[in-house]
This record gives C-alpha cells, structure tokens and sequence, in this order.
C-alpha cells in the first residue's frame, strides 16, 4: 500500500472521474479554502466549475441528462471534495439527496420536470426534516400543512437548519398531513417547493431570514425556512401520495449517510496528510517529530483509523448500489467515520502543537468542521439505536 485510501476494483470510468476531482480540488479547493472559509464567503466559482465537471447531475439518470452514476462513485467524489473542503462536499449533498429521492419516489411529471434541470445544476436542492424544537426525532415534525376545498394546502411552521436553504431553488421540506393515523409517522408528508435563491420573503408566505452564523462549515449558507399560510398544490407532494414522506426522506438519509461517512474519510485523509508532512519538518531535540515514537505511533493510529473509515464507507456504498437493504450498514460507516474523523483531526492538531491553534494552519479548520459530522443526518446516539435495534432483532433468542 503506497497511499491511503485506495479502492480496489473500480471501472475506468470510476478511477478516471475520482482521479479528476482530486486534481481539481488540488488546483482550485485547497489554496483557496482558507481564505473562503475565514471569510465565510460562498464558494461560487469552485461550485460553477463542479457544474462543468457534471458533479451536480452524477447519480442522475441518463435519460434525464445525468451521469448515471453509482452512489459508491458518488461517495468516492465526495470523499475528494471534503478533503479539499467539507463545505464544497455540503453544496453538492442535499441536491443530491432530493435528487435522489425525486428519482425513487417521484412521479413521472415530477421526474420530467426536475431532473434534467437539477442534472446541470441549474434547479439546487435543499432537505428539510429539523425544525427548532426536534432534530433525531423526526416523527414530532410540527409544521403542518392543511388541505383546502380546492385540492390546495396551506403550509404553517418554522424549519431549521436548511443546508443550502439560501442557495436553493427546490427544497423538500417534510411537514405534518391529517391522514388520521395513529402512528405519528405516517401523518408527514414531503412537499417539494420551488422557490427562487435569496433571502427574505422569496415567495408569499416563505421566508428565508438569513445566514445562521456557524462554528466551521464555513462558506455554504444554513438557514431557516418559516411557511406562513405558503400555498402548495397537489402536485407538490413527492410521489403524489400524501402520508409517504417519513418513509421517502429515510431513504434519503440513508444514502445521505453514505455520503456523509465519505466527508468524514476526506476530512481524515486531510488531517492526516498534514500531520504527516509536519511531523517530518518539525524538529525537537535534534530530530523531526516524526522519529520520537509517540508521535509515529499517532500517525500510525490516524492512518489505520483513516483506511478503516473508508472501507466501511465503500463497503455502505456498494450494498446500496447491489439492491441490498443498507440501513445498518450505513448507520455503522457514519457512525465510526465521523468518530474516527474527529479523534484523528484533534491527533493532527496536536502534532502541529501552538501552530494548530494558528488560523494560518489549514488544521483549525478542520478542527472546526469536524464535529458537525457527528451530528448531521442523525447524531452518533441515532446510529448506534438504528444499529442495535437491527441486532437484537436479527439475533433474537
Ligand atoms: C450545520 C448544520 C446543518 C444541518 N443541515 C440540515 C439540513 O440540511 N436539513 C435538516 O433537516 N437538518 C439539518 N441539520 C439538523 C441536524 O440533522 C440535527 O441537528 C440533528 O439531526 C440533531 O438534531 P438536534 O440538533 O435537534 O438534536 P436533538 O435531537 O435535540 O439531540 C440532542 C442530543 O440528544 C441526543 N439524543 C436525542 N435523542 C436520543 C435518543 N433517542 N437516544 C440517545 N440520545 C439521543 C442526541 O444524540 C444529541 O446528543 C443540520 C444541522 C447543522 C448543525
């Protein structure tokens, strides 16, 4: 093994694209990442050249103008991107997911008339589950949506945390429907709601506030969303049947959680590769870092955690992509990968000693990025629950 890593058996397409956005995020992410993030500036020219590059349509259908591609090609792009910059990573994740989602659960219009505009990038999404008062428990939503004489319905409540929520100009939000039944779960619907980018009150009755101000994740807008009598159509509802959406956005964050395991080895890789590189040109006492044995030994723990973390990321990704049910598999990469992600950042930075603290070190950013991967779609605590509830049910005595 000469590099961390490596992903056996991929096609020539796949080697080909991954190796693509690596030199690209050598060239164009990494110089400028700190300077964008210190700023908290959005990354527009980085996020139009990925249009170029077709990242925003890569798990797309063909016929719908996309790539076509796997979610493990998905994932091995991401992983790049976050090695660059998470935020880079962020733009393209939740436009993927509603994609995504679109592609599974849409209805044929809905399929026509969004994909091959979110394919060039042109149409962004945005997911919204949380709102200010419930994040992991998702079955509490409280924004309801009522329906009117008309087949219409009227949208009232506050979302939180929309990733991308300013940028976007599609966002599947999961709102509260009287269906009548008596599991919570099956009474939340997802609308999806067309909207321009901005802030403000975008359309009658949907209002962006703002920017939230953020300990990292720089760059990349996360707002809220408040509907306030929004007015939405029949046919705003994902796959036309109202009842559905808790059962169509876990499927999306599901593969979410692929993707978001794939952040957290590109985050990793990056701390590692910079701890590496310090550690040799650091000198105390006479010799680099590097030859006292307790920082080796740190180096040799990053990069077994580093190789760990991605294999349990491409193994996820690959049982989706096989048809297989993914949920324990994927719960268990985005668990260990944002674990692992956050130990080996904080082992660099304490091999980069004062100079880690410095903002002129690429690792206080990382530092800062890090711990959200720990709790986007679904906390450590939710994963090891969506874990041990499959256990015990597959290993029942
Ligand atoms: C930067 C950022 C971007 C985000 N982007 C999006 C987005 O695009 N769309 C979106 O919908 N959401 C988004 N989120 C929200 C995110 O998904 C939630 O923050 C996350 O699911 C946790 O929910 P919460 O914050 O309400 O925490 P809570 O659910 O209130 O949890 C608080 C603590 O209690 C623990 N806990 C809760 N329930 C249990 C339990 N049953 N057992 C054990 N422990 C438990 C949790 O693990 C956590 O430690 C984003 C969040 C951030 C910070």
């Amino acid at each position: 093994m000469t590099r961390l890593a490596q992903t056996l058996g991929l096609t020539e397409f796949q080697t080909e694209i991954v190796s693509t956005v690596r030199k690209f995020v050598d060239k164009e992410v990494i110089p400028t990442a700190q300077e964008l993030d210190h700023s908290d500036t959005y990354p527009q020219a980085i996020v139009d050249q990925m249009k170029d590059m077709g990242l925003f349509g890569l798990m797309i259908p063909e016929e719908y103008g996309g790539l076509g591609e796997s979610l493990l090609t998905y994932a091995l792009c991401v992983e790049e991107l976050a090695r660059g910059w998470m935020s880079v990573s962020g733009v393209i994740n939740t436009h993927f997911i509603v994609a995504y989602m679109i592609r599974q659960h849409g209805t044929d219009a809905q399929k026509q008339n969004y994909l091959p505009r979110m394919a060039t990038g042109e149409t962004r999404g945005a997911f919204s589950m949380s709102e200010p008062e419930l994040g992991s428990d998702v079955a509490a939503i409280r924004t309801r949506a009522k329906k009117n004489a008309d087949g219409t319905y009227t949208i009232d409540g506050q979302k939180m945390w929309l990733t991308n929520g300013g940028s976007s100009t599609l966002v599947a939000a999961l709102v509260r429907t009287d269906e009548g039944a008596d599991k919570p779960h099956r009474n939340l619907t997802a609308f999806l709601v067309e909207k321009p980018t901005g802030f403000g009150e975008v359309v009658p009755g949907l209002t962006i506030p703002g920017k939230l101000d953020k300990l990292g994740y720089k760059g990349i807008d996360t707002t809220e969303l408040i509907f306030d009598g929004y007015r939405a159509s029949a046919d705003d509802v994902l796959g036309g049947v109202t009842g559905q959406g808790f059962f169509q956005m876990m499927d999306g964050v599901e593969v979410g959680r692929v993707n978001v395991s794939a952040r957290a080895c590109g985050v990793g890789i990056r701390a590692f590769e910079l701890a590496v590189r310090y550690a040799q040109q650091r000198e105390t006492f006479g010799k680099p870092i590097a030859e006292h044995q307790a920082v080796a030994f740190q180096l040799a723990e990053m990069a077994t955690k580093v190789e760990a973390a991605h294999l349990m990321m491409v193994n996820a990704a690959r049982l989706k992509d096989s048809g297989e049910r993914n949920d324990v598999a994927a719960g268990m990469a985005k668990y260990l990968a944002s674990e692992f992600c956050s130990e080996v950042t904080q082992q660099s930075f304490r091999i980069h000693g004062g100079y880690g603290y410095s903002k002129e070190y690429e690792i206080e950013r990382l530092m800062r990025d890090a711990p959200f991967l720990l709790i986007g779609e679904g906390t450590s605590e939710i994963q090891k629950n969506i874990i041990s509830k499959r256990l015990l049910s597959d290993y029942r005595v």
